[in-house]
């Protein structure tokens, strides 16, 4: 079957899905993305996503380039026409384009909107996170917006292409304190020795996961207790449990953290726990 990306209004193959080359999105990274699961045919959680997409739109002083409605209308067609049970929707709207020029184009420019789909393997993705994943940690070199998704991901890319070329799945930034931010494309979390549940505060310094803010009811359901608090490198690699978050991956368990195992180097029940559990807190839509 074929696939198709939707594009600027139009339903197109796509090998044939293309933006213009002044498309300030290829030029300055000028605009913004979600990602959002796809299970059993439906959106998980689409309500804060194009929550956080208009935040993220009002950030930049780009405009809504339609209604949420006709949004979820066209996330929805995405997901039909490409026949994805199982999956994610990529999100993305940039500024437009226009005649290159680093300041904002001329009133009027319409933003650029891009929308695909396609299917991820749930059973293997079951296999990765029954044997956990590595992460190794690097520096966080990123500008001081990242709670903001823009598509201009460079560090993440060098980010996790490191973690690649070192066996790992993931890298977590750390920040000058020596405090874990987040992985180049997850939110992550550590279970102390005393099961506690700690994540770093949604401040200006990581993305708040849609991921994460769902998890935080389940870990309250759980009757578990959450700390939300920096964490440093050296109390993860001390850690009970590690794991990390995002919207393809759910809860993946983290078995070890640069060069060492995390607890006894097998996923830790909380997280195979939470993960069990996310889908019931999440919205299906
Ligand atoms: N942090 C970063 C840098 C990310 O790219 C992502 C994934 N989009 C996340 C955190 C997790 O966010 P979510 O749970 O909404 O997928």
């Amino acid at each position: 079957m074929s696939r198709i990306a939707y594009v600027n209004g139009r339903y197109l193959p796509h090998q044939a899905a293309a933006v213009h080359v002044e498309d300030r999105g290829y030029q300055f990274s000028d605009g913004v993305y979600e990602v959002c699961e796809v299970r059993d045919g439906c959106v998980i959680d689409q309500r804060r996503h194009l929550a956080r997409l208009k935040r993220s739109l009002d950030e930049l002083r780009i405009d809504m380039p339609m209604a949420e409605a006709a949004l979820a209308t066209v996330m929805r067609e995405c997901v039909w026409r490409n026949r994805v049970r199982d999956g994610i929707i990529y999100l993305q709207i940039t500024r437009g384009v226009a005649r290159r020029d680093h300041a904002f184009p001329p009133p009027g420019t319409r933003p650029s909107v891009v929308i695909t789909a396609h299917g991820l393997d749930v059973v293997g993705n079951e296999r990765i996170a029954a044997d956990g994943v590595a992460v190794i940690t690097v520096a966080d070199n990123r500008w001081q917006r990242v709670d903001i998704k823009s598509i201009s991901l460079l560090p993440n890319v060098l980010a996790k292409q490191a973690a690649r070329e070192r066996g790992a799945k993931e890298a977590w930034f750390v920040d000058a304190e020596g405090n874990v931010t987040e992985g180049s494309s997850s939110n992550a979390w550590i279970v102390t020795k005393g099961g506690k549940v700690v994540t770093r505060p949604a401040d200006h310094g990581i993305l708040r996961g849609i991921t994460r803010t769902v998890l935080i009811e389940v870990i309250g359901a759980q009757g578990l207790q959450l700390e939300e608090r920096p964490f440093t490198v050296e109390e993860a690699y001390g850690a009970r449990e590690a794991f990390l978050t995002s919207a393809s991956q759910i809860v993946m368990p983290v078995v070890r953290i640069d060069e060492h195992p995390v607890g006894n180097g097998a996923p830790g029940s909380i997280a195979t726990a939470l993960r069990a559990e996310f889908h019931r807190h999440a919205e299906w839509t």
